[in-house]
């Protein structure tokens, strides 16, 4: 039976308590030139309903939410049909769901963010005093190793055009015409460095909006890291599933 929600019916899901609930965070963005704006939503609506299915087998009830395709997008608005929503706008929508979630007993709410540009951070530090569950990030592309890809990449790189391949390969442009997602520096030292930050550019920092070398990604490595990261997230989830908010904390 599927823990996706937007799949669910209700008789199948009115019965039951749901402790925790999965809310995939994308973005629709142009990704080099192989991979489809959509890459982050569908990647984190599959990746939460495997997590969830993940917990089911285990006895625990997750629910995978709807998954948001709208991300925090300024700096990419000269690239054609990117669509950005302001954080302002993600606290308001997030405030809702959370206020709808109380009224369903879920005791945690976990943010399955799959966008860089959705610092998502800020929002849950707003919301937190007034939250009646406990809220949790997860950027999903952090939860897998990254030893297994020669170099993963930030953006359209070897490790999400390998998820891609996995998961919707029927969508991913034949080999031969994907850009290299070479980029260039920046011209400021402290960014070069590290320690300074300065939102990218995109359409200044590389040629076709990539930002790593996609080419050594397979299907093969996007099932393996996929299935590595739904592991952990699971797990993540059954943790939070019986976790008391006046004891989140124990003794080394
Ligand atoms: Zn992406």
């Amino acid at each position: 039976m599927t823990r996706e929600l937007e799949r669910m019916r209700w008789p199948e899901l009115r019965d039951d308590i749901w402790p925790v609930a999965l809310m995939p965070w994308g973005a629709t963005e142009a990704h080099n030139t192989h991979l489809p704006y959509g890459t982050d939503t569908m990647l984190g609506r599959e990746v939460a309903a495997r997590v969830a299915t993940a917990c089911a087998a285990r006895h625990v009830n997750v629910l995978a939410l709807p998954a948001m395709p709208f991300g925090v997008n300024t700096t990419q608005l000269d690239v054609p049909m990117t669509l950005s929503v302001m954080p302002s706008a993600q606290l308001l929508v997030l405030r809702d769901i959370v206020h709808s979630l109380a009224h369903h007993k879920v005791r945690a709410l976990v943010l399955l963010n799959a966008h860089g540009g959705n610092e998502l951070r800020a929002l849950v530090r707003e919301l937190h005093p007034s939250a009646p569950m406990l809220l949790s990030i997860v950027n999903w592309w952090q939860a897998g190793d990254h030893g297994i890809f020669d170099n993963a990449g930030d953006h359209a790189g070897e490790l999400e055009t390998a998820a891609m391949l996995h998961v919707a390969p029927e969508l991913v442009a034949p080999i031969g015409t994907w850009g290299d997602g070479a980029t260039r520096e920046s011209v400021f030292d402290g960014v070069r460095e590290g320690w300074a930050w300065m939102p990218r550019r995109w359409s200044q920092v590389s040629a076709d909006t990539g930002v790593g070398d996609p080419r050594a990604a397979t299907a093969e490595k996007g099932e393996r890291f996929i299935a590595q990261a739904v592991r952990r997230i699971a797990e993540h989830c059954i943790q939070l599933s019986t976790a008391d908010s006046q004891t989140l904390y124990r003794d080394r």
